[in-house]
């Protein structure tokens, strides 16, 4: 179902589905075949080349979502991000990525790149003239994340879109903090939609695949590259996928509003030092923010404390450490230990993530209970 008449309520409900042509079902069959006819059809399926019926159903959904042509849905959020970057380039080429990225996306790139003959350039997003001053002719994409991880900087989407359209350079965005739901960079000129699936989209923390939606044009070029890496979900998996996605909706507008309740609360306890929510009004981005993400500002923030956050993060009850996100559960991560880990001291210190910061993926619980954790831990810390 490709029609944008719908609501997003609407379309994760019912995007993709429709495929019990035999008994009419009203959900999605799980078609679990790896070999598959290839005379009598009118393409040849098979689980690497992305397109059996289960894919589809999880492509067609995300793409609705995110208002894009097709999609594609891949075996983690990593195999979607280096298959997109990779299928936009070649030996000799150039990218340009944002310094403030997800550990495991800029340590992919510091070491893959170069090994492929790619040259890369980081630059501090915050000024969006930066991206511009470093373009080159070989410059063949540019790579934004926002909100970006853990310190929820806005990266201004329009602003970069612009200036890469200009110069006839691909983007790719991680939309993986925000979800399809809060902001769609399709909307604001970017080409390709990278996810980490493993966190809203599937949203249980028990499913690990990503994502990429784009043109048809777009998705067809990451399709060639894709099909050589094989980085394919299974059946069952995709299923699972597409059943948790019509909740998504309804579980990130909870998030998002127990997320903001947090942010404000943490923001009037003096044991907490800087807090960094996009929704809040003294963030430096707000207006950027508010502007970019129509459906709101997320489930993730983070903060500094001015007492030891490992001794804070072992007196919680309900919250639990954990890596990841995303899930209907609020979790919480040292990001020097987890995410962040592999960076230097001096690579962390640039992009703010100090010892003391703590990253919170808010769930869908009652954010009395979570306020109420927050402060029993502190008091004992
Ligand atoms: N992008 C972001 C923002 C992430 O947080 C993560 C994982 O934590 C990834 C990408 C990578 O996703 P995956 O672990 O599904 O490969």
């Amino acid at each position: 179902m490709k029609n944008n008449k719908f609501t997003k309520l609407t379309q994760s409900v019912h995007a993709g589905s429709g495929g019990d042509k035999i008994f009419k079902g009203t959900v999605n069959p799980i078609f679990p075949s790896s070999a598959y006819d290839y005379e009598d059809v009118p393409s040849t399926l098979y689980p690497r080349y992305f397109n059996t019926p289960n894919q589809v159903a999880v492509a067609e959904k995300l793409a609705a979502l995110e208002n894009a042509e097709s999609g594609v849905v891949f075996s983690s959020g990593m195999a979607a991000i280096l298959t997109s970057i990779f299928a936009m380039m070649q030996k000799g080429d150039h990218a340009i990525f944002q310094s403030d990225l997800y550990g495991g996306t800029f340590h992919a790139v510091v070491n893959e790149l170069p090994r492929y003959g790619m040259e890369y350039t980081l630059v501090d997003a915050s000024n969006p003239d930066n991206f511009e001053k470093a373009i080159r002719k070989e410059t063949r994409v540019i790579y934004i994340e926002t909100p970006s991880n853990p310190t929820l900087k806005i990266t201004d989407i329009r602003a970069v879109s612009t200036i890469a359209r200009r110069h006839g350079i691909t983007t790719i965005i991680d939309n993986t903090f925000a979800s399809p739901v809060n902001q769609n960079p399709i909307d604001l000129g970017i080409d390709i939609v990278t996810h980490s699936g493993t966190k809203y989209i599937g949203g249980h923390s028990d499913i690990c695949c990503g994502a990429a939606v784009a043109s048809t044009r777009l998705i067809k070029k990451i399709l060639e590259s894709a099909i050589h890496f094989g980085g394919s979900l299974d059946a069952h998996t995709c299923w699972l996928v597409e059943r948790s996605l019509k909740t998504l909706v309804l579980r990130v507008r909870q998030q998002n509003l127990n997320a903001l309740t947090i942010a404000q609360y943490l923001k009037t306890d003096s044991r907490i030092g800087n807090v960094y929510y996009p929704g809040l009004a003294d963030h430096p981005d707000y207006v950027t923010a508010k502007a970019q993400m129509p459906g709101g500002f997320g489930g993730m923030l983070s903060f500094e404390l001015n007492i030891d956050a490992h001794i804070f993060m072992g007196k919680l009850n309900l919250i639990k450490r954990a890596i990841s996100l995303g899930g209907v559960e609020t979790t919480i991560t040292s990001p020097t230990k987890t995410s962040h880990s592999k960076m230097s001291a001096s690579e962390r210190a640039a992009i703010g993530v100090t010892d003391n910061l703590v990253r919170l993926s808010v769930g869908i619980e009652d954010s009395n209970d979570l306020i109420d954790d927050i402060q029993q831990a502190l008091d004992k810390g």
